[in-house]
Formats: structure tokens, C-alpha cells, sequence
């Protein structure tokens, strides 16, 4: 599997970094965001080093639905039964952090830090 030395993702896949983990599976890793917007905050990523959201084929399209399908069930998992909100930034201009294809699913009670 495709994974790059200096991307602090791809180290927390690794077990080089810790994390604290909700969800993983051979494809996929969800693990607690460090600085939530939301009291439960969880970032999918798929374990593969995808950069950003364009940098996706046709061949990840299942692996871009399972990260989606994952995420109300991860929720009520995790107690949130009230909603959440799922959103990926991709670039500059979508304010894109870390460089390793992320989904936030942030849900629980307001308020929230953010948004
Ligand atoms: P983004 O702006 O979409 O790239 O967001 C990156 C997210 O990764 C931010 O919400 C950070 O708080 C989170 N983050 C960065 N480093 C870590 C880490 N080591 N463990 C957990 N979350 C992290
Ligand atoms: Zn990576």
C-alpha cells in the first residue's frame, strides 16, 4: 500500500504516531480528531496515501463509498443519534491541512467550537 514517510497520516496508519482509534479495517482507519469542533469529531481516512480529494481514480470509488457509509454508523456507535455533519476540504482554497485524504464527521450536542 502506498504510504508517504513525511505524512503524519500515513504515520498514524502506521502506528508510528498515536491516535485514538474508533474504527479500522483493512482499508480504513477513523480516529478522534486532537483539537474537535464538536463533542465527537472523527476523521476517515482511507489507509492508502491519497494526498487530496482530486487525487482520487475511478478505482477508489468504492472505497470513497465506504468511507461515506461508514460514518452514521461510526455516529451511532459513538452515541450521536442526532445528527452530524461529514465534510472533506480539499486545497488551498477549501483550507486543506493535512495532505492526506481526511472525511470529518463531527455530531453530539451543541454548542460547537465550530460551525
Ligand atoms: P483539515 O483542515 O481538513 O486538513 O483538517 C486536519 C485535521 O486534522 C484538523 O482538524 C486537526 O485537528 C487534525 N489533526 C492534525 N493532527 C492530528 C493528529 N495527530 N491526530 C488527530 N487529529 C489530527
Ligand atoms: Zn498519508
Amino acid at each position: 500500500m502506498n504510504h508517504d514517510p513525511d505524512c503524519i497520516f500515513c504515520k498514524i496508519v502506521e502506528g508510528k504516531i498515536p491516535s485514538k482509534k474508533a474504527y479500522e479495517d483493512p482499508e480504513l482507519l477513523a480516529f478522534h480528531d486532537i483539537n474537535p469542533w464538536a463533542p465527537v469529531h472523527v476523521l476517515i481516512i482511507p489507509k492508502e496515501h491519497l494526498a487530496t480529494h482530486y487525487d482520487v481514480r475511478p478505482e477508489h470509488d468504492a472505497l470513497l463509498g465506504r468511507m461515506l457509509g461508514l460514518a452514521p454508523r461510526l455516529m451511532r456507535e459513538l452515541g450521536v443519534v442526532n445528527g452530524f455533519r461529514t465534510l472533506i476540504n480539499t486545497g488551498p482554497d477549501g483550507r486543506q491541512e493535512v495532505q492526506h485524504l481526511h472525511m470529518h464527521v463531527m455530531g453530539g450536542p451543541r454548542p460547537w467550537a465550530k460551525g
